[in-house]
């Protein structure tokens, strides 16, 4: 949504941007007709815009005025199509298409005519690349070739810039005669080709309103003021220096000015991006972790059930799991309070996870209930961890707070999966198994009956499914 503020408005005035060049052009071209000849040369004596420029820039500004709609993108890449035939001729060494070129020119005559007074009015090779390199934008653009359509666009504006540079700095031949009119034509019609696109690729990285984006235009802006102020300032200077030793003055500055860019740059992504590996971690504890125990949340714990259900099915080994439920919790609750409950919640947690396996999953199921997943564990090893967990709980001691000795307990149901069987039925048979620790008078470990292989459709229908006390409590 918030990219749309920047991309959009710039989307939006490639149309209007086209019709005005479009319309400037045809000034030009009534230059020619009426006489007028700051329509097509705006400075007196200096280059003019050929007719052919003017004419291909018509055909470009009426290629990049088009809709976005698919017909009207196809009549613009014909358009476009047209247009590099144009300066192709234009560029093709030899007189035959010389010839062909001159044939098809409008106001010709006046070329002539100008060229007999020594006035400069041809279409540069500078010009021609420009506009070509504009052209095949639009064809890229037409043939959904965007990245191409985007590199040439921003490549065509590089030959106007070097125009401007070389206006700005007064130097006649670094400009390379290209008129001042021709220059108002090829950096609006470069804009809009890239316009066409701006919501795609590069520039929608550039246009980006997060940080990338932000520093992308301030380093493109910068990267094109510095150099061009320190060249102009070293143009100034030339004069009175030599010319070497400037020049490599210039090398080493932009050098260094490049390093500082990228530098600066990249201590700024880093932090971005830090911040960012922080946030996505904190991220992901909170969406697999259960924030007072630092256990595994109950999302987490199924997904990882389900994955060693997979694996323990895979390879034939047993899985057992493990449930437990404090004892009269409810009561730790009411006579200390929450916070208390919390505390005697987290020191549970603690001691059971650092008297589990590494490969045990741990996770809080829910309230003062527990869960661990134990992979190659099969129903008495499981109990046997069942037990000397509940023994280390029940040897816990906290400071008794009044009504409360400060002693907690828990119960302890386990299964071991029975052939066939799936989770559900698994975690079915463990919480069966730890209400019978409950009402067997808690504080002890109960198994769930181990099932023979072929009784796993029994198990899914919910019967023969039994207890038998732990014994190991009393
Ligand atoms: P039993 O031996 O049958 O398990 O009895 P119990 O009191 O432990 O079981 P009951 O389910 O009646 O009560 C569980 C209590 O655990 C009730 C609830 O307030 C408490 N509890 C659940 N989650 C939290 C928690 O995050 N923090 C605290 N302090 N208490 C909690
Ligand atoms: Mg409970
Ligand atoms: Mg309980």
């Amino acid at each position: 949504m918030e990219r749309a503020k920047l991309i959009r408005p710039f989307m939006a005035t490639t149309r209007p941007l086209a019709i005005a060049v479009g319309l400037l052009a045809a000034a030009s071209a009534g230059g020619y007709v009426f006489s007028i000849e700051q329509m097509y040369r705006p400075i007196s004596g200096g280059p003019a815009s050929h007719p052919l420029t003017i004419l291909i820039t018509i055909l470009l500004a009426t290629a990049l005025s088009g809709r976005r709609q698919v017909r009207d993108r196809r009549r613009s890449t014909v358009i476009a199509v047209l247009a590099i035939g144009i300066c192709i001729l234009r560029l093709w060494p030899g007189s035959g298409a010389a010839a062909v070129l001159a044939s098809i020119t409008p106001f010709n005559a006046m070329v002539a005519q100008d060229l007999k007074a020594g006035l400069r009015n041809s279409m540069g090779e500078n010009t021609a690349i420009m506009l070509l390199l504009i052209a095949s934008s639009i064809v890229s653009y037409g043939i959904r070739w965007i990245r191409s359509a985007q590199l040439l666009a921003f490549a065509s504006l590089a030959l106007p810039m070097v125009a401007v540079t070389g206006y700005a700095y007064g130097l006649p031949r670094f400009y390379g005669q290209m008129s001042m009119m021709t220059v108002t034509f090829g950096l609006p019609l470069g804009l809009a080709a890239a316009g066409l696109s701006a919501n795609r690729s590069m520039l929608r990285a550039i246009f980006s309103p997060y940080i990338t984006g932000r520093i992308a235009r301030i380093q493109i802006a910068l990267g094109y003021c510095v150099p061009f102020i320190a060249g102009f300032l070293i143009i100034r200077a030339l004069n009175e220096n030599s010319a070497n030793d400037l020049f490599g003055i210039f090398v080493v500055a932009i050098s260094w000015f490049i390093i500082l860019l990228i530098t600066v740059s990249s201590v700024i992504h880093e932090r971005v991006d830090h911040a960012r590996r922080h946030h996505e971690r904190t991220l992901e504890r909170s969406a697999t972790q259960d924030s007072l125990t630092r256990l595994f949340n109950r999302r987490h714990f199924d997904l990882c059930f389900q994955a060693e259900l997979q694996r323990s099915q895979r390879n034939g080994q047993p899985l057992s799991l493990i449930m437990i439920d404090i004892d009269h919790f409810k009561a730790v609750n009411d006579s200390g309070g929450h916070q208390t409950g919390d505390m005697i919640l987290r020191a549970v947690a603690g001691t059971v996870k650092s008297h589990t396996r590494m490969t045990d999953t741990l996770g809080r199921l829910g309230g003062e209930e527990f869960g661990i997943l134990l992979p190659d564990t099969d129903l008495e090893s499981a109990a046997y961890v069942a037990e000397s967990l509940r023994r280390v709980i029940e040897s816990l001691h906290f400071d008794p707070w009044p009504g409360h000795d400060g002693r907690v307990t828990a119960s302890f149901g386990c299964a071991c999966r029975a052939m066939g069987e799936d989770g559900d039925e698994l975690m079915r048979r463990a919480d069966i198994a730890l209400y019978a620790a409950k009402t067997e008078g808690r504080n002890r470990v109960s198994r769930a009956r181990e099932t023979s292989p072929d009784a796993g459709s029994t198990l899914l229908a919910g019967g023969n499914v039994g207890i038998e006390e732990g014994g190991w409590g009393e």
